[in-house]
């Protein structure tokens, strides 16, 4: 399903990815010499990141899911979390957990090869998952350092109401900030914030845009295993920044030339030459076999069009950006709009809402083993959108970073019978008549 011309082994990158992984190793050089430099760092959380808050304070981010998952690409991730089993870590424990607290054990190396230094702060926004503030508690009792902790309300009717936005904008005002100046030295400076916030809504219009270009037949990105990498500059540790708007604007202009030119998305083994099958995915990816995962896709021409996992760090497609004239309150807004504070019905609509959208053919759970924030609910949620939408739904299951959860054999198998029930379902006279 893919164009000639690669040789076995070869890995297709688009302009941008190239781009991003400069971005992402300056980053890791910066966290290893930071004390070296005079710097200070901070750690936090993809979901609820106030990236444009800490640069207000020149902190190095850290943020440890992307050491994770880094970890699992990287093929180090299973025997960090076998470290942790043994110092007594449940095999149930969130994976990136145990990765994160085996990597400590082992030296802290980060995946430039060069240890990272302990962080200066823990910044807890919690949104949503129970297991981020356990997972602090164990590395600030590691470390010792500083911990700012922001409570998130959870959005249980489907609605962000002025109180609880009053009540994030509260803690920041009175415990955040204080607490980020009185580490850093640095006194917080709102006009910093605004500046950072609009470069934060210019690259946000970008990234909705590209994501949207999957409503395009033949779609021009994967918006799962494609669009993680879209992802990656927004929700990790540069938005907000002059770079990560260069990033988007780049990105942008790399999918409007495939669609000009009728294309689909680059895959590792070059360009998709027929959409056979659109999905919509819900669930994070497997890390550890990332590429063999995404090829049982593309070798069968499917595309994923949408995905709830690149809505993690922030939902944006239905119309928030950060707003510099409201710069608390928007970062409230954020917080509390980020994919898993949204209850179980608010998630059907936004995955009903795209399996129409985006003309999916039909709806695939990714449920991970040790992810009880996305997992939780995810076979009901499977069993309304089948009946809502009347699409074929499907159900695999593997994990973020433990390589003893994913069975390539195994995996397969399901796919393709879930590709063959489609494609068998799109053939009977009585569903193309409903189309
Ligand atoms: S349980 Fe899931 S959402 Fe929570 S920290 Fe682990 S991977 Fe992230």
């Amino acid at each position: 399903m893919n164009t000639a011309g690669t040789n076995p082994g070869d890995v297709q990158k688009e302009e941008s990815m190239l781009l991003q992984k400069a971005m992402i190793n300056a980053n890791y050089d910066a966290l290893s010499t930071a004390h070296e430099d005079g710097n200070k760092i901070s750690s936090t959380f993809v979901p609820g990141n106030l990236n444009e808050l800490l640069m207000c304070f020149d902190f190095v981010r850290n943020l440890p899911e992307i050491n994770a998952l880094q970890a699992g690409m990287r093929k180090k991730s299973g025997a960090y979390i076998m470290e942790a089993e043994r110092s007594g870590h449940s095999e149930d424990v969130c994976t990136y957990v145990k990765t994160d607290l085996g990597m400590m054990s082992k030296g802290q190396v980060g995946p430039n090869g060069k240890p990272l230094p302990t962080p200066d702060v823990l910044l807890l926004s919690y949104t949503g998952c129970f297991t981020f503030m356990k997972w602090f508690e164990l590395v600030r009792d590691e470390y010792g350092c500083e911990t700012a902790m922001l409570h998130v309300p959870y959005q249980a009717d489907g609605k962000i109401t002025d109180n609880m936005r009053q009540f994030v904008v509260m803690q920041l005002k009175e415990h955040v900030i204080p607490t980020l100046e009185r580490v850093s030295g640095i006194k917080f400076d709102i006009d910093r914030l605004r500046e950072y916030l609009g470069e934060s809504a210019k690259a946000e219009d970008n990234l909705v845009w590209v994501l949207q270009s999957a409503k395009n037949k033949p779609s021009p990105i994967d918006a799962y295993f494609g669009a993680i990498y879209y992802c990656g500059p927004i929700f990790s540790a540069f938005r907000g920044s002059k770079e990560t708007t260069a990033y988007y604007k780049a990105l942008r202009r790399e999918v409007e030339d495939r669609i000009e030119k009728g294309l689909g998305p680059v895959t590792p083994e070059g360009l998709l030459d027929e959409e056979r099958i659109r999905l919509v995915v819900e669930g994070p990816p497997n890390w550890t076999h990332f590429r063999d995962f995404w090829k049982m896709f593309y070798d069968e021409g499917v595309v994923v069009v949408a995905s709830s996992y690149t809505k993690v760090g922030g939902v944006y497609d239905f119309g928030f950006r950060h707003d510099p004239e409201h710069p608390l309150e928007t970062l409230a807004d954020y917080c509390l709009g980020c994919y898993t504070n949204h209850s179980l019905p608010s998630r059907v609509d936004m995955l009903c809402n795209y399996m129409d959208e985006y003309e999916a053919d039909g709806f695939l759970v990714n449920s991970i083993k040790s992810c009880n924030s996305f997992s939780a609910g995810q076979l009901l949620m499977l069993r309304e959108i089948e009946e809502r939408t009347g699409k074929p739904a499907g159900f695999i299951e593997t994990d973020l970073v433990d390589p003893r959860y994913f069975s390539p054999a195994n995996v397969k198998n399901r796919l393709e019978s879930y590709f063959q029930m489609i494609e068998q379902k799109r053939l009977r006279p009585e569903d193309r008549s409903a189309a």
